[in-house]
């Protein structure tokens, strides 16, 4: 049987050939440049790999009088999912701002 060691966490699993530890420094989504600069609206707008749902919930972040927040002030309250698609979205476009 083959055992596969993480070798971001060194968990190690035998019935997977993946890590599914939420805690292990290999899974954590890194903030994309592109993110701590832009302001949500943008990102929201620029971004063609932005998906419906995905673009709604940026633009509610926005609000009716006031600044508007940049990305990073809010990339802790998307999911993962939601971040993996802004990460994918922003590869599409703006490779060199990941
Ligand atoms: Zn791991």
């Amino acid at each position: 049987m083959n055992v596969f060691i993480c070798q971001h966490c060194g968990r190690e699993y035998d019935d997977n050939t993946v890590c599914t530890a939420d805690d292990c420094p290999g899974n954590e989504i890194v903030m994309p440049t592109l993110v701590e600069v832009w302001s949500v609206d943008s990102l929201a707008e620029c971004l063609d790999g932005v998906g419906e749902s995905l673009y709604g919930k940026l633009w509610s972040f926005v609000p009716a009088d006031g600044e508007t927040p940049k990305g990073k002030a809010v990339w802790n309250e998307l999911t993962d999912d939601e971040k993996r698609e802004l990460l994918e979205a922003i590869s599409q476009e703006y490779p060199d701002l990941i």
